[in-house]
C-alpha cells in the first residue's frame, strides 16, 4: 500500500502543483507520498512546470486499496471511480464541502481562500518546513491563476501575502509580469477542438438530484472565440447528452475586461437567469464582475434546484 496525494479530474493548476508540494511536504515529515494527477495537464499547468523545473506527477486513475490525501476538492464527482475503497488520510481544499466521507478520522485543512496552495504554504509555515525554490515557484503561480492575479473575489489577505513570501522566496520579482505571461499560455485556443475547451476547466455538480456541468474558460481576450460559439454551443449539447445534465454552462471570462460571457444549454435556463439575475438572449448573457464560479455562480444556481 502507497500513498497518494491528487487533486480533482480535469486538473488545473493548483491541483497539479498541489499534489506535488503537498507530497515534498509530506515527505519531510517522514510520511513517503506519491503526488500524482486523475487527466491531462493543462497548457497553463505545462507552462508552470517548465518555467521551474518541476516534475509531472504520473497519471493514476485507480485507488482502491491505496491511502490517498486529496487536494483542491471534495466532492465525489470530481473524484476517481474507486475512491469509496480507498483510505483518505486528508482533505486540503478551498470549495464549498463536497460529499466525500470517510471510514476513519482524517486532516483536515479547508479554508475560505483563494488557492489551495496558500493552505499548502500554511501547513509548511505551521510545521516549520522549508520550501524548495521550484516548489515555492509553483505554489506561486498556482495561487496567482486561482485568484486570477489578485483580482478573483475569492483573493483574500493571506493569498497576496503567500505570493509575497512565495516570490521572495523563488527569486521572481515582477511575479504579476510572470503570471500575465502565464495566462497569455492559457489563453491559446487556436487549434482547439470545441470538446477540448469545453472541458478545459470542467467541473459537475449535483444539485439536490439535478446534474449541473460548469466550464470556465479564462482568457485574456474572449473574442478570440466569437467565430465559434457555434460550435461550443454543439458540442456543449452532445456533452449535456454524455453527462446526463440538466444544465450545461461555459463561462469565457475575459480577466482583462473582468467579466464572463455566459453560454447555456438548459432544460430550464429561467433557473440560470434567475440564479445569476441576468436575461438570456440566443442562449447568451454578459455577467460583468464574474470571475470566480466557486463563489458567483454556484452559490446562486444551488438553490435553484431545492
Ligand atoms: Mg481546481
Ligand atoms: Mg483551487
Ligand atoms: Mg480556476
Amino acid at each position: 500500500m502507497s500513498t497518494y496525494v491528487f487533486g480533482h479530474i480535469n486538473p488545473d493548476s493548483d491541483s497539479i502543483v498541489g499534489a506535488i508540494s503537498l507530497s515534498y511536504l509530506k515527505n519531510q515529515l517522514g510520511e513517503e507520498c506519491i503526488p500524482t494527477r486523475q487527466g491531462d495537464i493543462t497548457a497553463e499547468t505545462e507552462f508552470i512546470l517548465n518555467k521551474f523545473g518541476g516534475k509531472l506527477p504520473e497519471l493514476k486513475t485507480s485507488y482502491a486499496g491505496e491511502k490517498v490525501y486529496l487536494i483542491d476538492f471534495s466532492n465525489t464527482l470530481e473524484a476517481p471511480k474507486d475512491i469509496a475503497d480507498a483510505t483518505i488520510l486528508g482533505i486540503v481544499d478551498h470549495h464549498k464541502l463536497g460529499d466525500i466521507t470517510t471510514d476513519t478520522p482524517l486532516e483536515c485543512w479547508i479554508r475560505p481562500i483563494g488557492c489551495s496552495n496558500t493552505i499548502v504554504k500554511e501547513m509548511y509555515d505551521f510545521h516549520k518546513v522549508e520550501i524548495p525554490k521550484d516548489i515555492a515557484g509553483m505554489m506561486m503561480l498556482a495561487i496567482l491563476s486561482d485568484t486570477v492575479i489578485f483580482k478573483s473575489p475569492t483573493c483574500t489577505k493571506v493569498d497576496t501575502k503567500a505570493v509575497k513570501e512565495l516570490a521572495a522566496i523563488c527569486g521572481v520579482e515582477d511575479y504579476k509580469a510572470l503570471a500575465m505571461e502565464m495566462f497569455i499560455a492559457k489563453s491559446a485556443v487556436k487549434g482547439a477542438s470545441a470538446r477540448n475547451l469545453n472541458t478545459r476547466d470542467y467541473k459537475m455538480f449535483d444539485m439536490n438530484g439535478a446534474k449541473v456541468g460548469i466550464n470556465q474558460l479564462e482568457m485574456i481576450d474572449i473574442s478570440a472565440l466569437d467565430d465559434r460559439k457555434e460550435e461550443l454551443f454543439e458540442d456543449m449539447k452532445k456533452l449535456k447528452e454524455d453527462d446526463s445534465l440538466h444544465t450545461i454552462l461555459v463561462l469565457l471570462t475575459d480577466i482583462i475586461k473582468e467579466g464572463s460571457q455566459l453560454l447555456v444549454v438548459s432544460d430550464d435556463e429561467s433557473k440560470v437567469e434567475a440564479a445569476l439575475d441576468t436575461k438570456l438572449q440566443n442562449s447568451q448573457a454578459w455577467l460583468p464582475g464574474v470571475l470566480s464560479r466557486k463563489k458567483q455562480v454556484i452559490p446562486f444556481l444551488q438553490p435553484q434546484f431545492k
